[in-house]
């Protein structure tokens, strides 16, 4: 329950328009920097009926974003007080979405982790810039860039229409079945044993995604999601075809 003396950021939006039930059990999540990624992930979450305070150093980035967050407001996210006036402190989650300002990502980090919040996730633009938040504590950081590059890869190098990687010794991708396994239960194939992967659902022509059990057989045209190593689902998704 949300405590409604606690400070204004914390409070659920629903707060706000009158209605002092929370909306959910925590607080607001804070995104600080809005350029072209943390403004998409700021629009996404608050699509998805978060409660988002969006912060940025820069006015003209603020007052662009004003009809598309509810909470958005201009303050240097390196600066103790303003972070506490924010009340990023008690913020449910703070992404840090600053990506060139190497300075201003790390020294917004510390001082956020210092105030007593470790529910931070950050963006880092390089492997250095990610050692270094990690270094001070950040448990959640990502790399954009290269998780998209390293996504492209897989689909560039043919066979599969999507690739997640969940770490880096497993992955999920939407691919079409091998010619080789048609037409058979799933059962049979014992594709665990000869291929590493599993067959976790497919999409018949027409019809939608559906999970699969043992009993289920593959046809030309399906489509499939697998999951497994990178290379077992890459090497799989690669069978039979030819182009
Ligand atoms: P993009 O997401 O567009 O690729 P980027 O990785 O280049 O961005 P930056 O341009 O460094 O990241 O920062 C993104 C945003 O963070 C900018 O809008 C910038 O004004 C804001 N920003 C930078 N420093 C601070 C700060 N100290 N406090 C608040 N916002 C900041």
């Amino acid at each position: 329950m949300t405590d409604p003396h606690a400070p204004w950021h914390s409070r659920a939006r629903t707060f706000f328009t009158g209605d002092p039930t929370p909306m959910a059990e925590h607080g607001a999540v804070v995104v600080i920097g809005l350029g072209r990624f943390g403004a998409s992930l700021a629009r996404e979450l608050t699509s998805l009926g978060v409660d988002v305070v969006g912060i940025d150093c820069d006015e003209a980035i603020v007052e662009s974003l004003r009809d598309e967050l509810p909470f958005v407001t201009r303050a240097d996210a390196t600066q103790d007080a303003a972070l506490t006036q924010l009340g990023v402190p008690e913020a449910s989650r703070v992404i840090i979405a600053i990506g060139s300002d190497l300075e201003a990502s790390i020294l917004a980090a510390s001082r956020i982790l210092r105030s007593g919040n470790d529910r931070v996730w950050a963006k880092a633009i390089s492997e250095p810039h990610a050692e270094i938040l990690a270094q001070l504590g950040v448990k959640q950081i990502v790399n954009p860039e290269d998780d998209m590059g390293r996504r492209l890869a897989h689909l560039i190098r043919g066979h599969m229409s999507d690739f997640l990687r969940i770490d880096s010794d497993y992955a999920i991708v939407r691919t079409t079945p091998p010619v080789r396994v048609l037409g058979q239960p799933l059962s049979a194939l014992g594709l665990r044993g000869t291929h590493g992967v599993t067959v976790i659902a497919v999409k018949h022509p027409g019809a939608g995604w559906a999970n699969t059990d043992g009993g289920t057989v593959l046809e030309a045209d399906d489509e499939i999601i697998i999951a497994g190593a990178p290379d077992a689902v890459e090497r799989f998704s690669a069978l039979d075809k030819h182009v």
